[in-house]
């Protein structure tokens, strides 16, 4: 069998020799080099959010390649950046006066990492403990996977990774159980930062929990003056029905991470915001106490107004209409799907994300039951990519009601599908 060349994200090229090539995007649907059409029903791994190739945005990165395609970020500066700073800053919970530009998720959370451990050093105190919730994704470069959960995905990494304080997940019912276990490990010792996905653990499995929760969680942290990490690379920008997750909880944290959904997911681009304590924490004469941090392309102009049109659509358009409005499809689907089928165990929904676990016997990642669910997905013309047994759609914001059908009806039909076989 020819061995591909491009090494592809998350791929057992031994299983999956052949990657479907697409050739066009628009709207909430892709389409292959031969014509054959794709609904994204995950977003193309959970940017896109208004639709592939948004005129607004497309026009924007057309004007800006005419003028400045790319300059160094250290000691020069340009105007797309310095505007969707002060934007971001607008948008974003209170306090969060400082925006450090990066080019990816991961990037975007090592940077919050290292403005946290920063931070203490800078002010005299050594603080390094993290503390991270259970089952938590935030991402695949060594410090964001030392925050993650551990399992099949980081096993060979392991002895590179560092320790964290392990904070049980809020299951309902067992809320007080999470808070307990965050005030306890706050008073063994002092911790640096908590990081948290806000509402909704992703990669872990689309495992939601209660805005206040969420907000006790940054109420202990404020108590033991511990400084709070929101994770929004996935939450941001709409995807569980407000700007972004914190706003639910009515909290603002020490440091937050954007990226994904901040070009509309048209272009790479993250930033990292922090208040203006961690700010000047490093603000000094002394150049040792600079936010040791770069990487080449950091605020790339033609991204950073690909992320200003994006603002301007959210300005303009309605968009959180559009997103009340897909949640309220979602939410009827998904009711639809489990009322009628068998199968299917603890549906759940938050804003424009529906996730639903699949009856297997064997649910881990590993399992056949994942591939196996993406071959029939994908026979049936749906890009999903369900987490093990759980399946979920986050479908781009201009979703129809008859795009959905098509999802839930290959999800009605994927028990079958299975005992089949392939
Ligand atoms: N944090 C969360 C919550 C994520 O869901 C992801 C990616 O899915 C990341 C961080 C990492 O982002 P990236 O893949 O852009 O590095």
């Amino acid at each position: 069998m020819a061995r591909s060349t491009v090494w592809h994200p998350f791929t057992q090229h031994g299983t999956e020799p052949n990657a479907t090539m697409i050739a066009r995007g628009e709207g909430a649907w892709l389409e292959t080099e031969d014509g054959r059409r794709i609904l994204d029903g995950i977003s193309s791994w959970w940017v896109v959010t208004h639709g592939h190739r948004h005129p607004a945005i497309v026009a924007a990165i057309h004007e800006q390649i005419d003028k400045l395609d790319q300059v160094i970020f250290a000691g020069f500066t340009h105007a797309p950046a310095e505007e969707l700073a002060k934007k971001v800053v607008g948008l974003a919970p209170a306090g969060l006066d400082h925006v450090f530009f990066s080019d990816s998720g991961s990037t975007s959370i090592e940077v919050a990492l290292k403005m946290a451990l920063g931070y203490w050093r800078n002010i005299g105190q050594t603080r390094t403990r993290i503390a991270a919730l259970e089952h938590g994704y935030h991402g695949d470069t060594i410090g964001t996977m030392s925050a993650g959960a551990r399992g099949v995905f980081n096993a060979a990494y392991e002895p590179l990774l560092f320790d964290v304080v392990r904070i049980p997940f809020p299951y309902t019912g067992r809320e007080q159980e999470t808070l307990d276990a965050l005030d306890a490990a706050c008073r063994e010792a002092p911790l640096a930062a908590l990081i948290v996905e806000p509402l909704i653990l992703g990669a872990g499995g689309m495992m939601m929990y209660g805005a206040t929760t969420l907000h006790e969680m940054k109420r202990i942290c404020e108590r033991h003056d511990a400084l709070f990490i929101a994770d929004e690379v996935m939450t941001g920008w709409g995807r569980t029905g407000t700007l972004f997750a914190c706003d639910q909880a009515a909290i603002a944290p020490d440091i937050m991470c954007v990226a994904k959904g901040l070009t509309g997911g048209s272009l790479p681009l993250a930033a990292t915001l922090a208040s203006a304590r961690i700010f000047d924490a490093h603000y000094s004469e002394d150049r040792s106490r600079t936010l040791f941090h770069s990487s080449s392309f950091t605020a790339n102009p033609v991204c950073c107004a690909a992320a200003l049109a994006n603002l301007r659509i959210w300005e303009t358009e309605p968009v959180l209409e559009r997103v009340a409005a897909l949640g309220a499809l979602q939410e009827r689907a998904l009711g639809a799907l489990t009322a009628k089928s068998a199968g299917f165990k603890n549906p759940r929904r938050l804003g424009t994300i529906t996730a639903v676990d699949l009856e297997v016997d064997d649910s881990g990642y590993l399992a056949s039951v994942g591939p196996a669910l993406r071959a029939h997905f994908l026979a049936r013309g749906i890009l999903l990519r369900p987490l093990g047994n759980t399946i979920y759609v986050m479908p781009p914001y201009c979703t129809t009601e008859a795009d959905l059908a098509l999802a839930y009806d290959a999800i009605r039909d994927a028990p079958k599908a299975l005992s089949r076989g392939p």
